[in-house]
């Protein structure tokens, strides 16, 4: 059972197959005995998923339908989730439990989808292998002596070895499509703006947005259709319809336009992910696509472009957690001073105090000018150089990642190795545009993600193509052993 999709699981619940109560159990039973291994879940909801799936099978009894009534998900713990620990992956949150459920969880529940619980994560968010969560590190199914990605290590582990269908995940930098790609998973994340990010604790809020981790893109388009929409309560979500996701996969890829960047294919990439690029461009040859070499001459500016402006809204963002009204609190403050500091120094862990340290600096009088608005006018260029690029090409194509998932523990003395990890996942954040990855092969044993950028709102175009492509190819079928 635990190896369904949610397409699967949605067609048979649909024919009395099985209930949702039975699966859920099953799943429930799965991450009990395997999740030890992994450490993927920060917070289980057994009660809160047994009661959502006996009420999505009474709903079913009744005629209703759906492709994700009673199906088994689980949630980032950034996305505050009522009445259940939302920990973003810190000791600053351990303790606190959300007063409202975010406009993601509440219309997936409203869909039917059942809660299994809460997923790790790098501490706010910030990194790339989920080594910075307060709860522990998260391991890839793949490889246990490896990183699953990050900052939705949790979400991924946990699709990739088979504890659920899908998980929702968050990507600011990277943190939907690095994570899928280090672990073989069709991870998108979506236009800025698509999804709300109304109760979705902030990183850097112009760069935030959530989308759908799943096995494969007909999976994630169920999903992302459960989060995307309008909502009143985001200041900068977009009153854009919301097409048929679903219904867009089967489209032929004849004459699409794929523009692959010449600047993708430096030095930094490793050889055999090259490779492995060229054969998924191949395969979409062979199904009518048009493949053309493009151009995006400031991608080398968006690392130290991101690695300011990111740091800059954490360090505004993060200025609510002092003790006061929020989480952690130290013990016999002195005075108010004292409560701020140790309240913030016990609190944060060091990755999350460096860029609070690096976002302040950056936003300060006299340094303002000198980096925080320089990066804005490179956000600008990085974007500008997309809108050329669409002017040609329907898609862009390239590697997810540099390189494959690395060791635990290989990139802990030297962050900026690990922030120079993320330069083909950035530069759609900066731009706000939609991106998906999905598996294209291995590399010694461990995955390896392609990644398309399109349009703004052509979501449905990504999940198009990786669809075809899905269809034409098994990596994304290949089971990670043990799970
Ligand atoms: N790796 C990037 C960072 O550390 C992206 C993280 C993310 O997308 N949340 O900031």
């Amino acid at each position: 059972m635990h190896h369904m999709t949610l397409a699967e699981i949605a067609r048979g619940l649909a024919d009395k197959q099985f209930s949702s109560e039975e699966l859920t159990k099953v799943l429930l039973a799965r991450i009990a005995q395997l999740d030890p291994q992994l450490n993927s879940f920060i917070s289980l909801t057994e009660e809160l998923a047994l009661n959502q799936a006996a009420a999505a099978d009474a709903r079913r009894a009744k005629g209703e339908s759906g492709a994700l009534l009673g199906a088994p998900i689980a949630h980032k713990d950034l996305f505050c989730t009522q009445g259940i620990r939302t920990s973003c992956g810190s000791k600053m949150l351990d303790n606190f439990k959300a007063p409202y459920d975010a406009t993601v969880v509440a219309k997936l529940a409203a869909a039917g989808a059942v809660t299994l619980g809460k997923t790790n994560m790098d501490e706010f968010a910030m990194g790339s292998a989920n080594e910075s969560s307060y709860y522990g590190a998260v391991k890839n199914p793949w490889n246990l002596a490896h990183v699953p990605g990050g900052s939705s290590g949790g979400s991924a582990a946990a699709v990739a070895a088979r504890l659920l269908p899908a998980a929702t995940a968050t990507d600011t930098g990277g943190s939907i499509r690095q994570p899928a790609a280090f672990t073989n998973l069709t991870g998108l994340k979506p236009t800025y703006g698509r999804v709300s990010r109304w109760g979705m604790i902030a990183y850097a809020s112009s760069l935030d947005q959530g989308g759908p981790l799943a096995r494969t893109a007909e999976d994630c388009a169920i999903l992302l259709q459960g989060m995307a929409g309008f909502d009143p309560n985001d200041s900068t979500s977009i009153d854009e319809p919301v097409p048929d996701y679903s219904a867009n996969l089967n489209g032929s890829l004849q004459g699409l336009r794929i523009g692959v960047p010449k600047e993708y294919f430096s030095a930094g990439l490793d050889p055999r992910i090259a490779e492995l690029i060229h054969d998924s461009v191949k395969t979409l040859e062979k199904l009518g696509a048009v493949v053309k070499q493009i151009s995006l001459p400031n991608m080398q500016h968006a690392i130290p472009a991101y690695y300011v402006i990111a740091p800059a809204e954490a360090s505004s963002n993060l200025s609510r957690f002092d003790g006061v009204r929020f989480g952690h609190r130290c013990e016999n403050p002195e005075n108010l001073m004292d409560l701020y500091k140790r309240s913030r120094g016990e609190g944060f862990g060091v990755e999350v105090q460096r860029r609070i340290m690096v976002g302040a600096y950056a936003l300060s009088a006299g340094y303002y000018d000198a980096y925080y608005l320089k990066a804005q006018k490179i956000r600008r260029l990085v974007k500008n150089d997309f809108m050329a690029a669409f002017n040609e090409v329907d898609v862009i194509l390239g590697p997810t990642t540099p390189n494959p998932a690395w060791k635990l523990g290989a990139k802990d003395s030297d962050p900026v190795a690990a922030y120079l990890e993320d330069v083909y996942t950035i530069t759609a954040n900066l731009a706000g545009l939609p991106g998906l990855s999905m598996p294209a092969g291995f590399v010694d044993g461990l995955p390896v993600g392609v990644q398309l950028l399109a349009p703004y709102f052509q979501e449905g175009r990504l999940l198009n193509v990786a669809h075809q492509y899905q269809l034409h190819t098994d990596w994304h079928t290949r089971t990670p052993q043990g799970f």
